[in-house]
């Protein structure tokens, strides 16, 4: 199934070059070690993105800031449900975002959970970085810090997003995120069947022409959430990470699962024991799978009954990716901006 589908990913990657906008005529001259042009790699929703953080890096942007000016396209647009304005909500119908940077070269990161009312998270978590001697800040203490920044506070929930959490509220018997723990038994699987995942997120990961590396993760996380849960997006080592000596890894999907396989570190420690990013994410993808065991998560063939994607880059600016099911994502190289198909361990899109 894997040997097919990355197959067919190949395929795809070569297939795409042909409609690439012309990103490399406007690359700095190569020298020893660099790169023909600087790369960017995306969730699905980041085509635009990567675009932008490309063009940002060949104007000399460093790869973090590169990585949150293309993210912030996403959040700013209150169609995309999943990110920053126009998220859908927790389940008391207030819109929390998640959000972390890491930068390459100084090895440091910033990251902000459950933060209310800001819209680009992704810039607070910057912040976070380089004014404060803190890598994460949450809640009350993150909206604090970011009005101590200047950034205005507004009201994120759109009538869209207010219109689907109402519904949910409505419906919401059974479909909220308690768990007794007797749904972790013979019969969960029949209760978490009622409940289908609505998750989104950008990941984005960049490489400079001279292999320095940044990356961000932005999210207005799982929808419907428990109050204050924070998922993997703001997490160092889960919904991102880097390291200047290898590269970048992040991940989107099912947050939970993401936190318990240590996602984004781990993508990048297997690029560091010679992994290609493509084998690394695929990697994560089967790490994943095994760390899966409880019924309720599993569905009758007894795979994950979830999403989870993987992304990597290397300071080759080499990139791959990979999820559970079929499902596209965003890189943007020499050969422009493009959606390419995930590898996937199963041949399907998510249920
Ligand atoms: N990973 C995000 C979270 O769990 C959601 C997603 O990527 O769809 O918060």
């Amino acid at each position: 199934m894997v040997d097919l589908t990355r197959r067919r990913f190949l395929q795809s990657a070569a297939a795409a070059s042909t409609f690439a906008a012309p990103v490399a005529a406007r690359a700095p001259r190569s020298g020893a070690g660099w790169l023909r042009a600087p790369v960017a790699i995306a969730s699905g929703n980041g085509l635009q993105a990567v675009e932008l953080a490309v063009q940002r890096m060949i104007e000399g942007w460093r790869p973090v800031d590169a990585a949150v000016a293309g993210v912030e396209l996403v959040e700013n647009d209150p169609n995309d449900d999943s990110v920053g304005l126009g998220g859908l909500p927790n389940e008391d119908g207030v819109v929390e975002l998640d959000a972390c940077v890491m930068d390459g070269p100084s090895g440091l990161g910033g990251a902000v959970g459950a933060l209310q009312n800001i819209k680009n998270p992704a810039q607070v978590a910057l912040k976070v970085m380089r004014h404060t001697d803190h890598v994460l800040l949450v809640g009350e203490g993150a909206l604090r810090f970011a009005r101590a920044h200047g950034f205005a506070e507004e009201n994120l929930l759109t009538e869209a997003s207010r219109k689907a959490w109402l519904e949910w509220r409505e419906k919401r018997s059974a479909r909220d995120k308690w768990v007794s723990p007797d749904e972790n038994g013979e019969h969960g699987r029949e209760w978490f069947q009622k409940y289908k995942h609505k998750t989104g997120t950008i990941h984005l990961g960049a490489i400079a022409a001279n292999g320095d590396v940044g990356s961000c993760t932005t999210t207005s996380g799982l929808a419907f959430k428990i109050p204050g849960r924070v998922g993997d997006s703001p997490l160092l080592g889960c919904g991102n990470y880097c390291d200047n000596d290898v590269g970048t890894g992040g991940a989107t999907g099912r947050g939970e699962a993401c936190i318990l396989a240590n996602g984004g570190s781990f993508v990048v420690h297997q690029m560091a024991l010679g992994k290609s990013p493509l084998d690394a994410c695929l990697e994560a993808c089967r790490r994943v799978v095994r760390l899966t065991k409880v019924k309720r998560l599993l569905d009758e063939k007894g795979r994950p009954d979830f999403q989870v994607q993987f992304y990597a880059a290397n300071k080759s600016g080499e990139t791959g990716a990979a999820a559970l099911y079929a499902g596209k994502y965003a890189v943007c190289d020499a050969a422009g901006a493009r959606l390419v198909d995930l590898a996937s361990l199963y041949d399907e899109p998510p249920r």
